[in-house]
């Protein structure tokens, strides 16, 4: 049974990486994010008292989330563990954390801030089946178009310049007390989140003491073959977090 925690700036890749992670390992990828914007898709009570927060770029309060991550663990489908991205983010959250489940390590994705801007306004979402891209890295075949469904690529409603300005604020603020927390029960291994998610992937196994990864198949065009991460998130069909 492993126990990770993946943390990292805004579109630092902690999505990505966690379901490379999780995939061979069994792992179940828990984003807090991720359930929070799947309710406001699904129109649900709670995402109805998410909503207008998140697009603002603000934190969920605490109970509200602290309530989310408890039910999402109870479900207990994490027979070979969890890696849990999204929490916590601030130290009343890590206490919670703390205080309830042990762990076995914290990713650290370590990216310079000038990056998250670029990374960030360059993320875009399949809002039929939730594909993730980054135009950057990985460009859909027809422009504005997702490869595997043919819907729209729209960006997240939180990846504006105004709410990115106060997601990093509070990353800086409120986040990277945690990873000091973390950091003195030596917890924390630290990744350059810079280079190629493949490269990023292999280093944190390396430093984890996991095994490689197996690398994707390739297609004939020798381009790994898809574009986007498919979707999983802990069983849940639906977007990937971004990250
Ligand atoms: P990012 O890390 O790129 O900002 P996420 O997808 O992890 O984005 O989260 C999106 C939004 O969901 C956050 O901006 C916040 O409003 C809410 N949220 C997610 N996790 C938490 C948390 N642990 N505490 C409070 N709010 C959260
Ligand atoms: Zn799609």
């Amino acid at each position: 049974m492993r126990k990770y925690v993946i943390m990292g700036v805004q579109g630092s890749g902690k999505g990505t990486q966690a379901t490379m992670l999780g995939e061979d390992l069994d792992l179940v990828h828990i984003s807090v994010g991720e359930i929070f914007r799947l309710n406001v898709q699904q129109h649900t009570k709670l995402g109805a008292q998410v909503r207008r927060t998140m697009a603002a770029g603000e934190l969920v309060g605490d109970d509200l989330v602290e309530g989310v991550v408890k039910a999402r663990l109870a479900e207990h489908d994490w027979n070979f563990g969890f890696i849990i991205d999204g929490f916590p983010r601030n130290e009343r959250q890590a206490e919670f954390f703390l205080e309830s489940y042990d762990i076995d390590g914290v990713i650290h994705l370590d990216m310079p801030d000038s990056e998250v801007r670029r990374r960030v306004l360059a993320r875009r979402l399949c809002s039929g089946c939730g594909m993730d891209y980054n135009l950057l890295a990985s460009s859909p075949a027809v422009a504005g178009q997702c490869d595997v469904c043919g819907g729209e690529l729209i960006p997240r409603e939180d990846d504006t310049e105004e709410a990115l300005a106060v997601r990093l604020r509070d990353y800086h603020q409120k986040t990277n007390p945690v990873l000091d927390i973390f950091r003195r029960k030596e917890y924390v291994v630290t990744v350059d989140a810079r280079p190629d998610r493949e490269i990023v992937q292999q280093a944190i196994r390396a430093k984890l003491g996991l095994p490689p990864r197996a690398l994707p198949v390739p297609s004939q065009d020798g381009q790994p073959a898809s574009s986007g991460q498919p979707a999983s998130s802990g069983g849940q069909a639906g977007p990937q977090p971004g990250g």
